[in-house]
């Protein structure tokens, strides 16, 4: 009998281009795929209850997918080096495979998956979530690089990306299957209150919707550069949670959108800083938690203990700043799991410099709540946005929410997720308050621009000192 071979899916969910399905397929084995929801190894990072919604799905649109080459999807819940030592000696696997990922957690726990296996069974770990493999580029000397735009002058050297692989026409089948959970039994979805009505409608979670989404983009991505900064057009291609959860790989994406034609480059540029996030936290893989530039250690941050401090955070997240701008973008955000990229700067700079908290409550906010909730780029661009990165904004760039809104034209926007201010003509619903046309039970601004820039500047002193 043909010893079977388990590929294990992770944030790869797809079976186009899936690199470690294409090895298990050429190994000729028979293949018994599995999921393991893993809550458990040592410092994972829990998914957060959006993404865990998106999860569910997902694994639903896997499972069928496998189910028509005959195949099924077998679900475990633990600690994956367990599971997966458990399930070789269930199924007498000679090997397994697996697309490498490369956050903290997840090198740890392959790390021991390798070293739990039974001897005769190896891991095969495979490149093929990114364009290149993080850690590959280099600069000359051999080192690697901690600023974007020269990461992405080298990487672009070695582009296009390889052409992506089909999906298998036919998987070889075990002939015992392992048994498996019940998805249900996982609770991934909210139930009382179910709050994932506006999710259920803007999102098809899965390779068939990502696919969609693709499809639909490449239509209009002659047109993302002008339209993409723009929040009340729908300019971008909304392929973030997808490519998060590996629905799509990087390379589809790259290659369907050149085929496009006209000028995509400031498109596939945004593809490298999801490239570009991954080699940060292969260099520095506590940037979720920890300031890449220590001075901020020093930052006095307003404190969250602090009821008023509290009080100001719960306003931010629940979208009542009295900043339009901003508020729309917290709604979209609790509405959707997604928020529109200019908007999510503004949200942030405003979280960290306006009302002077801490980056990471912001970052924990938008793990939480994001449905592309991601290890490397939400710490990335958290930390870009603070200041406090390898590569960033500089701490004394405050945004202005207020001409950030006129400038982006983003009425439209606050009319669609702010509907208290819907019958405001411009330029009054970028600041009500500033033109005394706030309607009742819209709230005041937390803090005034100019008492809060002079707070952070004062703040951020103490760093230098
Ligand atoms: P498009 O503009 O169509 O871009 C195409 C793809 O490129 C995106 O799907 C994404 O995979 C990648 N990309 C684009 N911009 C960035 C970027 N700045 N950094 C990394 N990758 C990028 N993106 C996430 O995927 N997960 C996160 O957790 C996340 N957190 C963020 C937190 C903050 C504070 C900010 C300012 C940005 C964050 N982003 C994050 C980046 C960006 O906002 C989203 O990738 C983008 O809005 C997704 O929409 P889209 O798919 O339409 O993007």
């Amino acid at each position: 009998m043909t010893q079977p071979v388990v590929l294990w899916f992770r944030r790869d969910l797809r079976l186009a281009d899936q690199q470690a399905l294409a090895a298990a397929v050429v190994s000729g084995a028979p293949v018994i795929p599995v999921y393991i929801l893993d809550d458990e190894s040592p410092k994972h990072r829990k998914m957060g209850e959006a993404s865990r919604w998106w999860l569910h799905h997902s694994l639903v649109s896997l499972d069928a997918d496998l189910q028509v080459l005959g195949s099924r999807l077998i679900l475990r819940r633990g600690k994956s080096d367990a599971v997966l030592s458990r399930l070789v000696e269930e199924t007498g696997a000679a090997a397994i495979h697996c697309i490498r990922h490369y956050e903290p957690y997840w090198r740890n726990a392959e790390k021991a998956v390798a070293k739990a296996l039974p001897d005769g069974c190896d891991l095969k770990c495979h490149d093929g979530n990114y364009l290149l493999p993080p850690g590959s580029v280099t600069t000359g000397s051999g080192g690697q690089y901690k600023i974007y735009t020269a990461f992405m002058r080298a990487l672009w050297q070695h582009m296009p990306p390889a052409q992506p692989l089909p999906s298998p026409a036919k998987l070889a089948l075990p002939v015992y299957w392992p048994a498996s959970d019940a998805l249900s039994d996982w609770d991934l979805l909210p139930v009382k209150p179910d709050w994932s009505g506006g999710m259920q409608q803007m999102w098809t979670p899965g390779e068939h919707g990502a696919k969609a989404r693709l499809d639909a983009f490449t239509d209009k991505a002659k047109s993302y550069d002008e339209r993409r900064n723009l929040p009340s057009v729908d300019g971008s291609s909304f392929l973030s949670p997808h490519l998060h959860f590996g629905e799509i790989s990087a390379a589809t994406c790259w290659h369907a959108t050149m085929s496009a034609g006209g000028s995509v480059d400031v498109f596939l540029k945004e593809l490298v800083w999801r490239d570009y996030a991954q080699n940060v936290i292969c260099q520095f893989p506590e940037y979720g938690s920890k300031n890449a530039r220590e001075g901020f250690d020093k930052m006095p941050w307003r404190d969250l203990a602090d009821p008023a401090v509290k009080a100001d955070y719960t306003a931010w997240t629940k979208g009542q700043t009295g900043y339009p701008i901003v508020d729309a973008g917290m709604r979209q955000l609790w509405a959707t799991g997604w928020m529109h990229n200019r908007v999510r700067m503004i949200a942030a700079s405003f979280l960290i410099k306006h009302l002077l908290i801490d980056w990471r409550a912001g970052e924990q906010w938008f793990w939480d709540t994001l449905v592309d909730a991601d290890y490397g780029s939400n710490a990335v661009n958290w930390q870009w946005t603070a200041g406090t990165g390898v590569d960033s904004n500089m701490f004394v760039r405050i945004m202005a929410p207020l001409s950030q809104s006129e400038k982006f034209d983003a009425s439209g926007y606050i009319r669609q997720w702010v509907p208290e201010l819907s019958d405001l003509r411009e330029p009054y619903i970028h600041d009500p308050e500033e033109h005394g046309a706030r309607p009742k039970g819209y709230p005041r601004k937390l803090i005034g621009h100019k008492q809060a820039r002079e707070r952070a500047l004062a703040a951020f002193a103490v760093t230098k000192g």
